[in-house]
């Protein structure tokens, strides 16, 4: 199948068009700026050089219209005529306690992701933006909602409500959901496929250690517990939220500074994490390489980001009673031996040992990285939400 996977933003839209059959993009690219002065389009074939379209685009629909255009274009195109195109595949950031999978969109569809919208105002609404615009633009071509959280919904009761009054559930379903679902799953089942070991029979935590970054209990083919909660706050320590906090702290700090709730939230999700502490950058090579000179900042950033994630993998270990596969992903887990290093090492009670020798210096690729002897095979898996979106399109639409 061809499928035209959108992530839509508030303010942008990453696409990629994929043949599920290849299990590959034959086209991607991004429009920003949408709505502001400087709009534009990047394009991109394999192999061949990014191009780039500006223009004013005054909406959502505007900018897949001509993402539409240029798929079919004579000079650019991947295909001769729309009717190429099978499905269209969005991402969807809040499913809810209602998507435990992915859904075909009908009107009743969307009508529920618009009443989840309350649980992620900044992202919900923009998701919705594309597929409406897919709707009027693509009448009869069938979408499919992907969801970060569904993933997650298999998480027992006692994993995901907090422990506040129980009437807060109720009245407006505070409780933990957990997102990079599709993440933690596509890197789970292929890292249990290269391994040639049965999925459903696993104990995996998976690493999505990125800009934002969580971690996954994954017992049996189902997540158990995953590191973000209601928002993707909590957790581990990213490029600029806190991760966990104390609430305690966090309301001294309000009544302190007299900043409203508002501001609380820019404070925790924009100006925290590794750069808040490091006062340098959220950006993770810029750090290690102002650690390397020696910067006690960008150490400390360093030091208790791993030390966070090592925090984790002990209680996630200990949630599944064992634990047999290991998965970096992200780009920090992709890419960062450094880090992979500094967060497995003194593991070993958990059988868990790095060979220096098959971790330094990789990169992006997948590569088992434990010794031998390592009872917990250590795995990097580079994540594609993209592909796994575009797979679950086409599994929805054939069921
Ligand atoms: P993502 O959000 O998954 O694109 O990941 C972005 C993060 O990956 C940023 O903090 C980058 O600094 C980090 N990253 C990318 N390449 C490397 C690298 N070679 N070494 C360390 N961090 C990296």
């Amino acid at each position: 199948m061809k499928i035209l996977v959108l992530n839509s933003g508030s303010s942008s839209i990453k696409f990629q068009f994929i043949d599920t059959d290849e299990q590959k993009a034959v086209a991607k690219g991004l429009a920003e700026r949408i709505g502001i002065k400087g709009s534009k389009i990047k394009y991109q074939r394999p192999q061949e050089p990014e191009v780039h379209f500006e223009g004013d685009i005054l909406d959502h629909q505007m900018a897949i219209e001509y993402i539409l255009g240029i798929l079919k274009s004579d000079k650019y195109g991947v295909v001769k005529d729309l009717s190429e195109i099978n499905a269209v595949g969005h991402r969807v950031v809040h499913g809810g306690e209602k998507f435990k999978e992915s859904a075909l969109i009908t009107d009743e569809v969307i009508k529920e992701i618009e009443e989840t919208s309350d649980l992620a105002p900044l992202h919900n609404p923009a998701n919705l933006k594309g597929i409406y615009a897919i709707k009027a633009l693509l009448p009869d071509v069938p979408q499919v909602a992907v969801f970060d959280t569904a993933f997650h919904q298999t998480m027992p009761e006692h994993a995901y409500m907090y422990a506040l009054p129980y009437s807060l559930y109720e009245l407006y379903k505070i409780r933990r959901y957990g997102f990079h679902g599709t993440s933690h799953r596509y890197v789970s089942l292929k890292a249990a496929e290269f391994l040639g070991l049965e999925y459903a029979k696993q104990k995996i935590i998976t690493c999505h250690l990125g800009n934002g970054a969580s971690v996954a209990a994954i017992k049996n083919g189902n997540s158990i517990d995953t590191s973000m909660g209601l928002t993707p706050v909590e957790g581990l320590i990213m490029g600029t939220r806190t991760g966990d906090l104390d609430v305690g702290a966090f309301i001294h700090i309000l009544e302190k500074e007299k900043i409203s709730p508002q501001i609380g939230r820019v404070l925790i999700n924009k100006h925290s994490g590794v750069l808040g502490i490091s006062g340098i950058s959220s950006d993770m090579r810029e750090i290690e390489e102002a650690a390397g000179k020696g910067n006690h900042r960008a150490q400390l950033a360093l030091d208790m980001y791993a030390y966070r994630v090592k925090k984790y993998i002990g209680a996630y270990t200990a949630a599944m009673n064992g634990l047999d596969i290991l998965v970096f992903t992200g780009g920090i887990g992709e890419n960062s031996d450094v880090m992979r290093k500094m967060i497995c090492s003194e593991l070993e009670y958990l059988g868990i040992e790095i060979d220096d020798s098959k971790n330094n210096g990789l990169r992006g690729k997948a590569q088992v990285i434990s010794t031998d002897d390592s009872s917990v095979k250590v795995v990097v898996m580079p994540t594609n939400e993209e592909l796994m979106i575009a797979l679950d399109t086409e599994y929805i639409i054939n069921k």
